[in-house]
């Protein structure tokens, strides 16, 4: 990946032929990642490499959920196990509610012969066949 300023938190970096626009203070790449994960992207993790940020200053990029003081507040409060469920205060109109399954709707047209292959599947398809099927 090739990284080039374009301002001054505003990088643009080139991978596989694509331009990656990063700001890396506010946290965003136009691949997305970084606004969703909260996490350095790799053109993220591309731009502080050309930074010479230390390794361990790559925090200071992370959502501060990511953070371990975070995760211990998280527990911090006790948590109360419930009653046996013959102690349960179930209110009565609850009780009397009959929840049913969904009414089936049949779906229009011929259904599917075969199932959709995963990506992952597509890829090892073995293509060795006899010459009946
Ligand atoms: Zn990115």
């Amino acid at each position: 990946m090739t990284v080039k300023s374009a301002g001054s938190y505003l990088y643009y970096v080139y991978d596989s032929g694509q331009r990656y626009i990063v700001d890396i203070e506010r946290g965003t790449c136009n691949c997305g990642r970084y606004q969703i994960d909260e996490i350095p992207c790799p053109h993220g993790i591309a731009v502080l490499k050309s930074k010479n940020v230390d390794v361990k200053d790559y925090g200071r990029y992370c959502s501060e959920l990511y953070r371990p003081q975070t995760i211990v507040k998280t527990y911090e409060l006790p948590i109360v196990s419930m009653l046996d469920k013959k102690d349960w205060n179930v209110p009565g109109f609850v009780d009397d509610e009959e929840v049913l399954s969904p009414k089936y709707r049949r779906p229009p047209g011929r259904p599917k012969k075969e199932r959709h292959l995963k990506s992952s599947e597509s890829l090892s398809l073995n293509l060795n066949r006899c010459g009946k099927c």
